[in-house]
């Protein structure tokens, strides 16, 4: 595999150049919460001026307004940000408002109804303000969407510095992870980390299952999980999986529950599975090992936690939108990478082909 780095490019001079930016900000009012995803963008637009590019087109979402113009989902304050970092920048509202800044941010680009149809004429629309794009949001890459997908089939496309981080970083552990490869599946959302087990039913030594996830694989062992939190559309799938990899994929041996739902994993579970931890050479992590929000059902995805993150002989790899508030106030190490993608991780640990990447791996 080869990436189409910007790093390839010879020279930016006279070019205008298209960043697909990575805008989904939490906000509170119009103040931003957690700015570590802009923080990605910064590197990619330094590299473009230092290379002289004419001028740098930023394109992104916040937020679901579905094709229409919401003000609460204005990128007004991620400008305020951005200003602060960079002097010469505007801000346009339509891809038709002309400006002379060194860098222009573009409103919303879901405020436009074309954006998430994948709309060829929209892609061309937008296509026409730049001679370059480059695609620095890997967390929308697996989404067809204009300013990920449609626009590389107008433009030459390349891959922005943390966009090329995501892809060497996650593709080391997916294809050429060093053994044991241990790999913790916890969170809610069983449809999307179905296709994740099975791709790494072979390739890992260990899948560890806590979290939601790990109800349904109980349920299909013939356990009784009383009212806790299940798909029971996955559980032939479940079954299917347990019959020939039960030796590998490891369930909690215990739990914490309330009402009769199970809300975390016990401390039985956390031994078993940070032992497992302990000697592995690397390990992909998605997904809290239960209802983490709540004080009292947080102590088993924190112990599992410490137990990733004091393996200083692996090549770590987390990722996810909750798995990544776990981190918050967590020292992260030079063997761990935090991927910025949750859906867009999953689909590429998976195997699938991301949209977003098309024109970019080859
Ligand atoms: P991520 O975004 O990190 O991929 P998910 O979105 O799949 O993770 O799931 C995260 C959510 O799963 C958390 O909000 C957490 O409260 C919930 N969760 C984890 N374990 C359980 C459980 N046993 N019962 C109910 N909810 C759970
Ligand atoms: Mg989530």
């Amino acid at each position: 595999m080869k990436i189409k780095s910007i790093k390839s490019v010879k020279s930016f001079k006279k070019k205008i150049v298209l960043v697909r930016a990575d805008f989904d900000v939490p906000l509170k009012g119009n103040r931003i919460v957690d700015d570590t995803r802009l923080k990605t963008l910064i590197p990619t637009v330094e590299y473009l001026l230092v290379k002289k590019a004419k001028q740098i087109v930023l394109v992104g979402h916040l937020g679901r307004p579905n094709g229409k113009v919401d003000k609460k989902l204005s990128l007004a304050p991620v400008v305020k940000y951005l200003k602060k970092e960079f002097k010469d920048i505007d801000f346009i509202k339509s891809p038709d408002e002309k400006s002379d800044s060194k860098i222009v941010v573009l409103e919303n680009i879901r405020f436009f109804k074309g954006e998430e149809q994948n709309d060829k004429k929209f892609a061309k629309q937008l296509s026409k303000l730049a001679d370059i794009y480059v695609n620095e949001c890997f967390s929308s890459s697996h989404r067809n969407d204009v300013s990920v997908s449609a626009i590389q089939n107008f433009l030459p496309s390349y891959a922005g510095l943390h966009l090329e981080k995501e892809i060497s970083s996650l593709s080391l552990v997916k294809d050429k992870a060093k053994k044991p490869l241990v790999v913790i599946i916890g969170g809610a959302k069983i449809e999307t980390k179905l296709p994740v087990i099975n791709s790494f039913l072979d390739k890992a030594e260990y899948i560890l299952v806590g979290g939601a996830v790990a109800n349904n694989f109980m349920m299909a062992r013939g356990e009784n999980v009383g009212k806790s939190l299940i798909d029971k559309k996955y559980l032939p799938d479940a079954k299917k999986i347990l019959k020939k990899f039960k030796h590998k994929v490891i369930l909690p041996v215990d739990y914490i529950s309330e009402k009769d739902k199970i809300l975390d994993i016990g401390p039985r579970t956390i031994m078993l599975f940070n032992g497992i931890i302990k000697s592995a050479k690397t390990i992909i992590w998605n997904g809290p090992m239960g209802n983490f929000e709540k004080k009292k059902f947080a102590n088993g995805t924190f112990k599992v936690v410490e137990g990733i993150l004091n393996n200083n002989k692996a090549n770590i790899v987390i990722g996810g939108g909750e798995t990544g508030e776990v981190l918050k106030d967590q020292k992260i190490k030079k063997n761990v990478f935090v991927s910025v993608g949750g859906g867009a991780m999953l689909e590429f640990l998976a195997g699938k082909k991301l949209p977003g990447l098309k024109k970019i791996i080859k």
